[in-house]
């Protein structure tokens, strides 16, 4: 998951992007970056590490300019380097940069045409190059002499007519404007905000509707499934249904887990979807066992805690903070995959003994992924002296690969993969297990918004929209995801980044395009 944000302002946006992405850092901590247009210059700083570490004053003063994109990154297929930090970059037509939130299911493919027949230079194995590289071909067939809506929307559509899977983006045209657009089927979220001043209104187009509250900027609208808005630089706002609407699926993990609670996703609240994901699941609790004897409800922070709330209201028993989160955990330098996971828990949370001891606890959390987790926070809990450990999922059990840029485990290491919930209890060690059902999830999240029929409900169901997911397909993500696979490429990138040095830092290029 990535987080994106775009701004055309009448003012400087250097400190606005920044901002935006400090409220968007949590869909992704590994690398940075913040592309403005400084009439016609290209300003350019990103590297890896959290946005605080990326940006330090003296990149921030070379940031000029009244438009920019921003992206922060959390790596799905693609490996911990920084050469494959965003925004990406290319100078035709006009100068393109271009960040992204997702996954292109036919990459393999794209990347193969756009070298083998554009004959188009790619340099990393990033989805993100690719899709720019898409963008900058349709919008050089373009022809005109000066870059119309018209233009700009034509080349939207090429990309939605050559990429698949699930992708938000947003791209900066320079001396034009910016671009942003979102998959046919909806799947990845942006929205658009609008700022009014003496000088006129400033837009911002971002992932999640927090960033723009952050900046004072009014909460527009979502931009819809197809569709893609170009802002000029003067601030006139433009927009077109390019692709679609294919159908308005949006990916139902952005409410179990990923997305602030303070955001409004396709018109629906991140908070009270997940008050109702709690209110139904404490019914199936209910219904399952009437006559429970669930002393108290302890959530494992943070996402689970608004589901949590819910659930311990409606089973009328009490909701306690039993586990305390260190906020400020630093680095591990050593075990990758599966070991340093198991450890991390254990330096991330603290339990407060006295809510466990003799007590029959309910811990309730949002997902069940790979079973690590959850695991070693039923020993903790027994540990501090609970007689009895159950264990409630606000999701349903996670059985399927995310393809549409969710990172996910490989399919063979997610822990209800082939397995009944009582073995998932057994494995996890937990004396009683819940999971949420489908049906209610979508229920519980769809009822802001009775517009949206259906969600990308994959990782649940193993039904992708997109309808071009393979068992091919599958295997070669299984391939890429397994924790070896990642070991060794995290190695190789660290290898690469050392011998590099940190060479993507600040990139104030000549002039490049019209003003
Ligand atoms: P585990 O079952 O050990 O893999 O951990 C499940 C926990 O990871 C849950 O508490 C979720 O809050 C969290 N989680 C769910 N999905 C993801 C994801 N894609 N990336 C990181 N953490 C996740």
């Amino acid at each position: 998951m990535c987080g994106i944000v775009g701004i055309v302002a009448h003012r400087p946006v250097n400190q606005a992007i920044y901002d935006a992405l400090t409220v968007l850092q949590h869909r992704g901590q590994d690398a940075a970056g913040i592309s403005t247009d400084d009439n016609g210059t290209l300003c350019s700083r990103k590297a890896l590490g959290l946005v605080r570490d990326v940006f330090q004053e003296r990149h921030m003063l070379r940031l000029q300019g009244n438009v920019g994109i921003g992206h922060t990154r959390y790596p799905t297929a693609g490996c911990s380097s920084s050469s494959e930090s965003q925004p990406f970059y290319v100078n035709s037509p006009y100068g393109i940069c271009l960040a992204h939130n997702g996954n292109l299911t036919n990459a393999v493919e794209l990347k193969e045409l756009l070298v083998n027949h554009d004959h188009r230079h790619l340099n990393t194995g990033s989805d993100t190059e690719a899709l720019l590289n898409v963008f900058a071909d349709e919008l050089q067939r373009q022809n005109g002499r000066s870059l119309t809506p018209k233009a700009v929307f034509a080349a939207v559509a090429g990309v939605h007519r050559r990429c698949r899977g699930g992708y938000a983006v947003v791209a900066m045209i320079i001396g034009h404007g910016i671009v942003a657009f979102r998959d046919p089927d909806g799947i990845r979220p942006v929205c658009l905000g609008r700022r009014d001043t003496p000088q006129g209104p400033e837009w911002i187009v971002a992932s999640e509707s927090v960033a723009l509250d952050a900046l004072d900027f009014e909460l527009v609208r979502d931009i819809l499934p197809g569709e893609a808005v170009f802002i000029e630089r003067n601030g006139r706002l433009h927009s077109h249904p390019c692709g679609g609407p294919r159908s308005y699926t949006p990916c139902i993990f952005e409410f179990v887990y990923f997305s602030r609670p303070d955001s409004i996703i396709d018109r629906i609240s991140v908070y009270k979807a997940r008050l109702r994901m709690g209110e139904r699941l404490a019914e199936k609790i209910l219904r399952e066992r009437p006559d429970h004897d669930i002393d108290v409800v302890i959530p494992i922070p943070d996402s689970s805690r608004t589901s949590a709330l819910e659930v311990a209201h409606r089973l009328g028993v009490k909701y306690r903070e039993g586990f305390i989160k260190n906020r400020y955990i630093g680095r591990t330098f050593i075990m990758p995959g599966q070991e340093i996971r198991r450890q991390s828990v254990r330096r991330k949370l603290n339990a407060i003994d006295l809510e466990f001891r003799d007590k029959t606890v309910l811990l309730v959390d949002d997902s069940i992924v790979r079973g690590t987790t959850s695991r070693q926070i039923i020993e903790m809990a027994r540990e501090a002296g609970a007689r009895r450990v159950y264990f409630a999922s606000a999701s349903p059990p996670v059985r399927y690969p995310n393809v549409y840029g969710i990172d996910m485990p490989a399919a063979g290491e997610l822990v209800a993969a082939g397995r009944s919930d009582a073995e998932v209890a057994q494995y996890v060690g937990a004396d009683w297990l819940v999971y949420q059902d489908l049906d209610d999830l979508v229920r519980a999240v769809r009822y802001d918004n009775g517009d949206i029929t259906q969600f990308d409900t994959s990782c649940f169901s193993g039904e992708y929209v997109t309808g071009d997911i393979t068992p091919e397909y599958l295997a070669r993500l299984e391939a890429e995801r397994c924790d070896d696979a990642r070991a060794h490429r995290d190695h190789a990138a660290a290898v690469a980044d050392d011998e590099m040095g940190d060479g993507d830092t600040v990139a104030v290029r000549p002039r490049v395009g019209a003003v």
